[in-house]
């Protein structure tokens, strides 16, 4: 493989999402050819430079979701909408209301957790 064609490959196999044949191609050239190992090292370095950089804002994000899941013919990611959010978390708090008042109905039963226990009756030493 030319050092052109390994300098194509570089930023996939950085991300290892390159084929397993073509990857042995880029590990072995890049163990015999300085130019393109310095390549490598310094795509690498300005890739992990710009992740500890300014995060993307959350637009840009879902438009790459988005383009990415049509790249890869995958169904769209789902977005919430702005009316979904509050039913989701009004949802999510009934369940959890019920849940707390289906445990305290149910703690209050006699016999039942926490007051299933019975203390056995002390004998009273003024009892003749
Ligand atoms: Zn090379």
């Amino acid at each position: 493989m030319s050092c052109e064609r390994i300098q194509l490959e570089l930023v996939t196999y950085h991300f290892g999402v390159i084929e397993d044949g073509i990857r042995h191609e880029v590990e072995g050239h890049l163990m015999g050819c300085p130019d393109c190992l310095r390549s490598f090292l310094a795509l690498k370095r300005d890739i992990e430079v710009a992740e500890s950089g300014p995060r993307p804002s959350p637009a840009v994000l879902d438009r790459l979701r988005v383009s990415a899941a049509r790249e890869l013919a995958l169904p769209e990611p789902r977005s919430w909408s702005w009316w979904e959010r509050p039913f989701a978390f009004s949802f999510a708090g009934v369940v959890v209301l019920l849940a707390m008042g289906a445990v305290s109905a149910l703690a209050r039963e006699p016999g039942s957790a926490p007051h299933g226990f019975v203390a056995a009756p002390i004998a009273s030493s003024t009892a003749r």
